[in-house]
């Protein structure tokens, strides 16, 4: 099933507000304090107002750019990065899905998929260089450049309208090692970036947070601090697979402007044994639908 990043948004507010829960917006000048002692604190500034919370565990889900992976110290750190020579340009328009299902297009003239968020609402995505902008892509010109790479059976039936929203997304493969320092976890993209090609980012945030969950229920319930302890390396292990993945299909799906012939030609013969061969369906599905936790 497709479950939509707005909507699983939504959900979490409603149930954070059906918990009688606290959010706070627009905060500044967030720290993490102490990290590495049994009395960790966060202080930050709410409408110039300073603020403390005192806790015994943070967990740290403020994506890539927040504070918490860059409250571990560098020299306890390691980091893997790749990044790709492209980016998406994604659309979001008021128009019916060109198909039930997503349709991921590996074409000559570079990737396209076309998925949805609901019956009148699609998103569509082209790969870009890495040097455009949005600016450089009228509507007109991505509806065009979308025809000429999926299937005619779908640019036929294509139906186009406006776009409410148009960005470009870089490419990039990255984990940090260890995911728990002290008190502090890192969950989601703190701690690891997916290229979206196996839309795998959220997902893997929400296994992060699976075992952050039991772990901390087995800690709480039982006095049992084995969950915690094993938070980084079970999660870790979990990341890399799905790194692995994400991976693999971003190279087997795109152009790279060093490709040779050759590569072309690995694609094009990696895809005809996917297309054919039922062990490797397999395994893709199992990849993409979700490896067990
Ligand atoms: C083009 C594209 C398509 C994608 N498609 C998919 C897909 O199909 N499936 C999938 O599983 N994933 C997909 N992803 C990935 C997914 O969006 C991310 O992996 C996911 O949102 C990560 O969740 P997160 O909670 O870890 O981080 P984020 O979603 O980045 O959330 C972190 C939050 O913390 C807040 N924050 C940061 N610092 C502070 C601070 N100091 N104080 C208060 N708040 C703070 C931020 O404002 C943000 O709201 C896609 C990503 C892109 C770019």
């Amino acid at each position: 099933m497709v479950y939509g990043q707005t909507e699983v948004t939504r959900d979490l507010y409603e149930a954070r507000e059906y918990a009688n829960g606290e959010i706070e917006f627009q905060i500044e000048n967030v720290v993490l304090n102490d990290l590495k002692t049994n009395s960790p604190f966060v202080t930050y500034e709410n409408d110039g107002q300073s603020e403390r919370i005192d806790c015994e565990f943070i967990a740290g889900c403020d994506g890539f750019r927040g504070v918490s992976r860059k409250s571990i110290p560098e020299e306890v750190r390691t980091e893997y990065e790749k990044t790709y020579p492209f980016g998406w340009l994604g659309l979001l328009s008021h128009s019916p899905p060109v198909d039930h299902e997503l349709i991921y297009s590996n074409s000559d003239r570079g990737f396209a998929l076309c998925s949805m968020r609901n019956e009148n609402l699609s998103r569509y995505y082209l790969q870009c260089t890495a040097t455009d902008k949005v600016e450089d892509w009228s509507d007109e010109a991505f509806w065009t450049e979308l025809r000429r790479r999926i299937p005619e059976e779908f640019s036929d039936k294509l139906v186009t309208g406006p776009s409410i929203e148009k960005s470009i997304a870089p490419l990039r493969s990255f984990v940090t090692e260890p995911m728990r320092w002290g008190a502090l976890f890192l969950c989601g993209d703190a701690a690891h970036i997916v290229p979206p090609t196996g839309a795998k980012g959220l997902n893997t945030a929400a296994s992060d947070i699976h075992y952050l969950y039991n772990g901390l229920k087995q800690y709480y319930e039982e006095r049992d601090p084995e969950g915690i302890d094993r938070y980084s390396e079970k999660a870790l292990a979990r990341v890399w697979k799905v790194e692995r993945f994400s991976w693999w299909f971003s190279i087997l799906m795109h152009q790279f402007p060093s490709d040779t012939p050759f590569e072309r030609k690995m694609q094009i013969a990696e895809l005809a044994f996917l297309r054919d061969n039922e062990s490797a369906q397999k395994v893709m599905a199992q990849n993409y639908v979700g490896l067990p936790y």
